[in-house]
């Protein structure tokens, strides 16, 4: 013989119970059947309950909504010919519900009793009709009012199992069925005055397994409609997978903890007679489930079994010089909890017993809070003890194996993965048995807090990467593409798994709370909503997601004065914009310093040499503890590209507007040709380098003659750079007499920097630069006669997307 128990989740619908019927059906030998509600029922009589109370007559909608989803269960699920006996009974259950709320709003009263009463119409009434479905099904069933067996006494105000009782009453109702399936509702029970009494939210699982013990069966199935315990809560956590198995004391913590498939008390009645369950999913009856009994075993070398919480929490703490060495004191605490029925998640005492912290569920934390208060009023009095003081909106989070004592490092990578996503930890307990690893942290981290876990201790390293992009110009876009190409390959070797949050153009953007479709992003952006960078922020901020970047692909001051709070949020921050690392001294250091004290990266290799990779060489050289003696480079690839073409067969004012064209200058070549561009790529170098330094501070060559470099209009400026055509003439002359070429240098030497058109002659590393490639000599310590050279495509979307696209990377690596 075995036990079936279908949640209300399983009991829903008439689909549903066509999956149940087909279940049960397939049954080859006798066994009982225990249903919940329909799904939701009982949070509606829950609600009328509540709506009685506060005198509040709508509570007819929650009677009509429960009417609606039996009607619409016996009409398509029972035939015609049964359905008035049926509906007249439930008008009568309906009726008698309405007479019962009508009492609670005269009185004003909503007494344990008529709780109960209320709380059993819900598995009466499924109960009821399931019969009728299953009969006419043909299958040999008989209906048990489980409130005939299932006893209960009242112990400090709580119902509890009369077990003896309970066992009496049990053994002798099944030595008279002969039915091959009995049917029960769950959930509800009876006191020894007869009186209706309930289980508890979630109980009938207890019912079902208060009847496997007593009658000693095979096994206790738990239909529902998940494919057993999941490694976390599957709603919260996507990557979560069930659990093939578990210990009694596995699966019991994991309920304890907030694990919802499975009512906490359930276990313990398996426990004492060694009895197995399975948690099966009605929906898919041939995945395997979790199976549960006295064996603890690891695969895989799966130490932490599953993580679970508890959605809101209090810590009540109590402090104090007085309690140091005082006997009693905790019990006296726990006492008054106790006496009044709080249950208590979590304890924390400090060693030197000047503190104790406990965590309650956040409806209990008043009159913990109060009660322990009147408790040590004389303590309170003396000032030996603080006033408790009260923190809610917290969750539990409880992470559970039983052989996590025997393995080192569990804490340590559980603390230092949310330490690196910024989660704050309130308190930690950790049970003596070890099983159990449990903290509290803000409500508001709780999502980001399980996924990192999650990832860390589940998900074979694979790390997940939250983008929030603005800016889908020719950097962006291409930047778009090649993520979507390398997803796949990322995935597999690199154990990375990048998803698009959030794009933005300078008119709209789309603010998703999961990934994007990248194929789809131009569509979604142009009916996307308009761009707000407030509440582009606030989105980023809210979701709270792990390794959130923040992705600039713009040149634009205004973008790039977003970053602090960025990074002020725990979110990276990758740039190719320029502006923020060559502004101020005192904001590029600002925002050096709130990435390290929030964990946030900020990376930005791409202001200097697009995708090559010279801020990165640069700030590996310094941590491996070489020393820059010298930078020496050529940075500006539409300079390049405008000098390397410069010949004596085409003017300077046409290869400025020929670059211009094939995209090699900013939309205002001024920009590269004042010099400023590279200005600003030695000056971030020099401050990568440990250099103080203001753009003031770079000495600038020009080489544009100042009146065209004040010209405002772009047209005018190409004019004039006809009208001093011989100024440009001059040292393109100059170099060809010296068998030399024309490169725009940066240099940065003991302490100083400048730029500036230089004749290099041949045999000089830059003299064989070409097209529109950057080139940077790094003389150090360690290279002092050869310079670590990097060189190659220093601009173009395609590398500074491919360079960002490497930032994305190195953070992800981390
Ligand atoms: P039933 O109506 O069948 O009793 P419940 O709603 O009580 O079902 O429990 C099933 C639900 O528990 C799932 O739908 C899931 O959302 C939730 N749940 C929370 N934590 C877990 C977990 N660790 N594993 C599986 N389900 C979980
Ligand atoms: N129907 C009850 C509840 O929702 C009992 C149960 O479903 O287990 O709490
Ligand atoms: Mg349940």
């Amino acid at each position: 013989m075995k036990v079936l128990k279908f949640g209300g989740t399983s009991v829903a619908n008439s689909d549903s119970l066509e999956k149940v019927t087909s279940i049960i059906s397939n049954q080859s030998e006798k066994i009982i059947v225990v249903v919940s509600a329909l799904g939701g029922v009982t949070d509606l009589l829950f609600k009328s309950m509540q709506k009685a109370l506060n005198g509040d007559e709508t509570f007819s909608s929650e009677i009509e909504i429960i009417e609606e989803k039996h009607l619409e269960l016996i009409k398509k699920s029972i035939k015609i010919i049964n359905h008035s006996k049926i509906i007249s009974y439930l008008k009568k259950i309906l009726n008698q519900l309405e007479t019962t709320l009508d009492g609670i709003i005269a009185l004003r009263e909503l007494t344990p009793k008529t709780i109960s009463k209320i709380y059993s119409y819900g598995e009466i009434l499924s109960s009821k009709i399931i019969l009728e479905i299953l009969k006419e099904n043909e299958l040999d069933v008989v209906l048990l009012d489980s409130r005939n067996i299932i006893i209960t006494e009242n112990k400090n105000n709580k119902d509890i199992v009369d077990w003896k009782k309970t066992s009496n009453k049990t053994n002798l109702y099944f030595e008279k069925i002969n039915s091959n399936i009995t049917l029960l509702p769950g959930f509800i029970s009876s006191n020894s005055k007869g009186e209706t009494t309930t289980l508890g939210r979630g109980g009938s699982d207890y019912t079902a397994s208060i009847i496997a013990n007593i009658l000693n069966v095979k096994i206790l199935e738990i239909w529902t409609d998940v494919s057993g315990m999941f490694t976390a809560n599957p709603k919260i956590v996507n990557q979560a997978t069930p659990i093939a198995k578990l210990s009694y004391l596995e699966a019991m913590e994991l309920s304890h903890f907030g694990a919802k498939v499975i009512f906490p008390p359930t276990l313990q009645p398996l426990v004492e007679k060694n009895i197995p369950a399975i948690i099966k999913n009605t929906f898919k009856p041939n995945d395997p489930g979790t199976l549960i009994d006295s064996k603890s075993s690891i695969k895989n070398n799966q130490v932490v079994k599953g993580i679970s919480h508890i959605d809101d929490v209090a810590l009540v703490s109590l402090e104090g010089s007085g309690m140091i060495g005082i006997p009693g004191f905790s019990k006296r605490l726990f006492e008054v909890l106790f006496r009044e029925n709080i249950n208590v998640i979590m304890i924390t005492q400090a060693s030197s017993e000047q503190s104790i912290c406990i965590a309650v569920n956040s409806i209990d934390s008043d009159l913990a809070k109060k009660e322990i208060d009147s408790e040590f009023e004389f303590e309170i009095s003396l000032n030996k003890v603080n006033p408790t003081s009260l923190e809610k909106g917290l969750v539990n989070i409880a992470m559970v194996g039983d052989k996590m004592k025997d393995h080192q490092g569990i804490s340590g990578k559980m603390f230092s993965s949310l330490g690196y996503n910024n989660v704050n930890i309130r308190a930690i307990a950790q049970g003596a048995s070890e099983r159990n690893i449990s903290i509290i942290i803000k409500k508001q981290d709780c999502h980001k807090a399980l996924n990192t876990l999650h990832e860390v201790f589940f998900e074979k390293n694979i790390k997940e990467i939250n983008l929030f992009i603005i800016g889908v110009g020719n950097v962006g876009s291409k930047l778009l593409e090649q993520i979507e190409k390398q997803v796949d390959y990322l995935n597999e070797f690199l154990q990375l798994r990048i998803r698009v949050i959030s794009i933005a153009n300078s008119k709209k953007m789309i603010l998703s709370n999961n990934s994007i479709n990248i194929n789809d992003w131009r569509i979604l952006l142009e009916s996307g909503e308009s761009n707000n960078l407030n509440k582009f922020y606030k989105h980023a901020k809210q979701l709270n997601l792990r390794n959130s970047i923040f992705i600039d692909n713009t040149a634009s001051k205004i973008i790039s004065l977003e970053y602090e709070r960025y990074l002020n949020s725990n979110i990276g921050v990758v740039t190719c914009n320029k502006i923020a690392c060559a502004d101020t001294l005192e904001n590029y250091l600002s925002l050096k310093k709130s990435s390290r004290k929030y964990g946030s990266p900020f990376l930005f290799e791409t202001n200097v040499g697009a995708g090559l990779p010279i801020i990165d060489t640069l700030n590996n050289l310094i941590a491996s503890g070489d020393q820059i003696i010298e930078i020496e480079a050529v940075l500006s690839g539409s300079l390049n590209f405008i000098f390397n073409n410069f010949s004596k067969d085409i003017s300077f004012h046409e290869i400025v507007l020929k670059a211009k064209k094939e995209g090699y200058t900013e939309p205002d070549p001024k920009i590269d040709l004042s010099g400023i561009d590279v200005a600003r790529k030695i000056l971030i170098l020099a401050r990568e380098s440990g250099l103080d330094l203001e753009l003031n501070d770079i000495e600038i060559k020009p080489f544009l003659p100042e009146q065209c470099l004040k010209i405002k209009d772009i047209d005018s400026f190409f004019k004039s750079l006809i009208d001093y055509e011989d100024e440009f003439n001059k040292p393109l002359e100059s170099a060809i007499k010296n068998k030399s070429r024309l490169k725009y240098v940066a240099q940065l030497k003991n302490g100083k920097a400048k730029v500036g058109l230089q004749e290099i002659a041949i045999g000089h590393n830059f003299y064989e630069l070409e097209g529109s490639d950057n080139i940077i000599l790094f003389y150090t310590n360690r290279y002092s006669e050869q310079p670590l050279i990097v060189k190659g495509a220093g601009a173009g979307a395609e590398v500074t997307a491919s360079g960002i696209f490497a930032d994305i990377i190195r953070i992800g690596k981390r």
